[in-house]
């Protein structure tokens, strides 16, 4: 059978560790074979951004911009041990953080399901696709302790450096802390463009939740930037896909959540998206099942798995021993940059490929062919589930695609 041709390549982000090893496998054992592939390749792996000063990180993200569609397998963010490890010059800055600066993107995360891995909260029946607002908050934040008698003010400056405003914070009589947050209007603005694209796309409602009761300027701006380029710009197109927007309480939003069967993309602050996200990883299944895509206002995708680069099971591996890591995730940052390639470049073949090989993954699974991770979550009546390991998890899946 001939090869399924591409006609603009995609942006291959290699990585680290024990992803960098499955990496290599996908592509010889799933994706070659079939596809005649293309890719400018930029290797993220942690050797490489230490021998380029990480120059190669911010070419691959303008790479991304100039192609419109990259593949990133999971990366080390170095920390003190790992300079040491790696000999590193310099404690290089998380990629991801890089690559979503450049692109200005947001991060849609949605898990794999599968039948036989039931939630843990059994009526999530459809994926519930988490967009965490991935600016300022207190990422970007200022702090300082208090001292038993200090004030504290808010203080704005125009552009004359004139003071312009001048708010007292606490007068502290003991001592305490306090910290400074900020965001900006563009930064909300192309965070809730992504969001309606994102969710235009792949047809599911948009519910926001911050807590503007409490929060009558900051939280509140959110509300309303999110309600104005609704209005002017997705209103009319949400009604013909018959999608809503609705906002509500943060609390109220994690309640109906709960209470829901998914199918919905929840856009969050910062901070709620940081630890929603791992609630709702965990709640699906496995962290080898959250896939990833950062899409950037002017639409550009960089596709990924969730989990980073499963140092553990690295180790083992390194020392010949038997690894059954889940490449789930990993898969489907390719399929997903394949069929996006494929729908842009107009080659229907290669998006057909990507959905092939992603239900040729799921019923590898539903069959009972999984990696360690999956087994002790599998219950299917009548399928007993057998540990895969690593290398032999994507044979099976290739016998499924033939
Ligand atoms: P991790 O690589 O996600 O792994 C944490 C643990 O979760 C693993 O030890 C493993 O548990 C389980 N796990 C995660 N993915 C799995 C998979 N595909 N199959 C089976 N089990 C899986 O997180 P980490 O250990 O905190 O971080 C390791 C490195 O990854 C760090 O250097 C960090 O900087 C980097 N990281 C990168 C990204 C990214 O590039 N997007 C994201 C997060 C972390 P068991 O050991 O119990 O089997
Ligand atoms: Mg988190």
């Amino acid at each position: 059978m001939a090869k399924i041709g591409m006609k603009t390549p995609l942006v291959e982000m290699d990585g680290d560790e024990m992803t960098r090893v499955l990496w290599r496998w996908i592509k010889e054992i799933l994706i070659e074979p079939y596809v005649d592939l293309k890719t400018e390749y930029y290797d993220l792996g942690l050797p490489e951004r230490d021998r380029t000063e990480d120059k190669v990180t911010a070419e691959s993200a303008l790479a991304t911009k100039r192609l419109g569609v990259a593949v990133k397998c999971a990366t080390i963010t170095p920390n003190a041990q790992r300079v040491e490890e790696y000999n590193l010059k310099s404690m290089w800055k998380s990629p991801n953080g890089t690559i979503r600066r450049i692109l200005d993107g947001t991060v849609f995360r949605a898990p794999v399901l599968v039948d036989g891995i039931s939630p843990y909260l059994p009526g999530w029946k459809k994926p519930i696709v988490l967009a965490r607002h991935a600016y300022g908050d207190i990422y970007n934040n200022v702090e300082t302790r208090a001292d038993a008698g200090d004030s504290v003010y808010l203080v704005v400056c125009g552009k004359d450096g004139k003071e312009k405003s001048r708010k007292l914070i606490h007068g502290f009589e003991g001592d305490g802390i306090v910290q400074g947050v900020h965001n900006t209007d563009d930064s909300v603005k192309s965070f809730a463009r992504s969001c309606f694209a994102y969710a235009l796309e792949n047809n599911l409602p948009v519910w926001l939740g911050a807590k503007d009761t409490i929060s009558k300027t900051y939280d509140h701006r959110f509300k309303d930037i999110f309600a104005q380029i609704y209005e002017e710009e997705f209103k009319d197109k949400f009604e013909a896909a018959g999608i809503y927007y609705m906002y509500t309480l943060i609390d109220d939003v994690v309640a109906r959540i709960v209470r829901s069967d998914g199918g919905v993309l929840w856009a969050c602050k910062n901070y709620d998206g940081d630890v929603m996200s791992d609630m709702v990883a965990t709640a699906y299944g496995s962290l080898g099942m959250m896939s990833s895509v950062l899409v950037s206002p002017d639409k550009k995708y960089e596709f990924e798995a969730a989990h980073g680069t499963v140092t553990r099971h690295y180790y083992k591996w390194q020392k010949g021993e038997e690894t059954s890591t889940n490449s789930v995730a990993t898969i489907w940052a390719w399929t997903g940059a394949l069929a996006k390639r494929g729908e842009l470049d107009d080659i229907p073949e290669l998006t057909a490929f990507a959905k092939r090989l992603e239900r040729a993954t799921v019923t590898t699974i539903e069959e009972g062919f999984m990696t360690g991770d999956l087994v002790p979550l599998f219950k299917k009546e009548g399928v007993t589930p057998h540990k895969c390991e690593s290398r032999e998890f994507l044979y099976k899946i290739a016998e499924k695609l033939q």
